[in-house]
């Protein structure tokens, strides 16, 4: 029997409490880490990101604190699930509210590595977390300002969360472009236009 991989979540959402722990190995001879600063929640939002790109997913990770704790952790698996809704953000959603027992999302925070699309800002709106924090901007299709803004629209919605963009940016479109330049490479490898491309080195 294969062993659950590092990579996937659990089938079970409510098994999603078995994540909510901060990792272990801090070193505490190295430099001071700021556990509750926007930055250090962005870096655990890029983990599970990177847990996307391994698994060939559009990386896109996400996790959401309240009071300071993390309580939900979920990276984009719309090839695994076959699934076109299942963002970061929206497994995300979930688990934490299966974490709280409510969907109200109160004194909460979301950090997901990319700006929402309008389908996640849309459910984050009706998940009610007090703020929004994300990483690098989409000016094509993004709805927390990049190209419409869901999440501080108020009215006509009734619920607006405040809204940080920019943190750890660069690092999160990085792995973006990372994923997308190496989909492009494949895809000319495929169709036999492009160069060969050592794969090996
Ligand atoms: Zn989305």
């Amino acid at each position: 029997m294969r062993q659950r991989g590092l990579y996937e979540l659990p089938a079970n959402p409510r098994a999603s409490r078995a994540f909510l722990h901060y990792p272990s190995g801090v070193d505490d001879t190295g430099p001071i880490i700021d556990l509750h600063s926007d930055a250090y929640f962005m870096g655990q939002a890029l983990r599970e990101a990177r847990k996307a790109y391994a698994a060939g997913e559009v990386p896109c990770g996400a996790v959401i604190t309240r009071e300071g704790r993390i309580i939900a952790r979920a990276w984009n698996q719309v090839e695994t699930l076959k699934d076109a809704t299942a963002h970061a953000e929206m497994l995300a959603l979930t688990a934490a509210q299966e974490t709280l027992g409510d969907w109200r999302l109160e004194k909460c925070t979301l950090y997901v590595t990319k700006e929402p699309c309008p389908m996640c800002a849309g459910a984050i709106v009706h998940c009610r977390p007090e703020r929004v924090v994300f990483g690098c901007s989409d000016a094509k299709g993004g709805a927390a300002g990049g190209w419409i803004n869901l999440l501080e629209a108020n009215p006509p919605l009734n619920h607006r969360c405040d809204v940080t963009s920019g943190v750890l940016g660069e690092e999160c479109l990085h792995l973006l472009q990372q994923f997308f330049r190496e989909a492009r490479d494949r895809k000319k490898l495929e169709r036999g236009t492009g160069e060969i491309i050592d794969l090996e080195n």
